[in-house]
């Protein structure tokens, strides 16, 4: 597959981004725990990558998610989500956020319509967790480096319609970049205090630093990890 290409999305990922971005307006924060997911499991295949392979970019890199946000005088704020995890070549990132997920989508659709589950319930569980970002935002553009030093890095854009495109990208250490435009009416999700509520709620657990603004929001411990009389109601 040559880079530089539009992509027109299949039927069913059209189907699903349109009840993900018109009908689930008040589970929308949930987008944040999938990309942190998608982070987290980035960041645990790379690990296990450098347990045979120390011929990688950024070796000693820490294995950490980083959030930051920009705020600019009459642009629509903007909210990046940064991994040092194995990151994807530019046909992975056509595959994976692009084909892979077909069959996701279709199980996903007729799970809701059937109406026995929530949406923010499974959509974890069908490979489609990653489009939940359309739910606040505007465009979105991920920006992937392997970890093989050999390795380019390449973008994923897309406004969540109709297609998507990838195209040549800039970037130097390794793993993955979401630069999310955020939707007017999300523009809380540029403010750190709300980032940290949501992580506080949804992504607590990750075993792995999520920092914003250089301090980390998560506790990475597990309800089940810490003793009985440190849990609290
Ligand atoms: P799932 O994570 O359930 O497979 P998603 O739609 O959330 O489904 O993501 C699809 C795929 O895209 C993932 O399986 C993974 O291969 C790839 N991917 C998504 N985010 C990242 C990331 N931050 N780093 C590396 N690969 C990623």
């Amino acid at each position: 597959m040559s880079t530089e290409q539009t992509h027109t999305f299949k039927a069913e990922i059209r189907q699903l981004l349109n009840i993900l971005i018109h009908s689930l307006y008040q589970e929308r924060e949930i987008f944040l725990r999938e990309l942190i997911s998608n982070a987290s499991d980035a960041l645990t295949r790379m690990q296990f990558e450098m347990l045979t392979n120390s011929n990688v970019v950024d070796p000693d890199a820490e294995l950490t998610i980083q959030i930051s946000t920009v705020e600019e005088d009459g642009e629509q704020p903007r909210l990046i989500i940064k991994d040092s995890g194995i990151g994807m070549t530019p046909d992975e990132l056509a595959r994976n956020l692009g084909t892979i997920a077909q069959s996701g989508a279709r199980e996903f659709l007729s799970q809701i319509e059937e109406g026995k589950q929530t949406a923010t319930d499974i959509i974890g569980r069908f490979g489609v967790g990653f489009y939940s970002v359309f739910m606040v935002a505007d465009e979105g553009r991920v920006v992937s480096r392997p970890d093989s030093p050999e390795a380019t890095a390449a973008a994923w854009i897309s406004d969540g319609g109709e297609s998507y495109r990838i195209e040549k990208a800039e970037k130097a250490d390794r793993g993955t970049e979401i630069h999310i435009t955020l939707k007017k009416d999300a523009a809380e999700f540029a403010k750190a205090w709300k980032l940290r509520e949501v992580i506080k709620r949804h992504s607590d657990y990750v075993g792995y630093p999520i920092m914003i603004d250089g301090e980390q929001a998560n506790q990475q411990k597990s309800l089940w990890r810490k003793r009985p009389n440190k849990v609290e109601a």
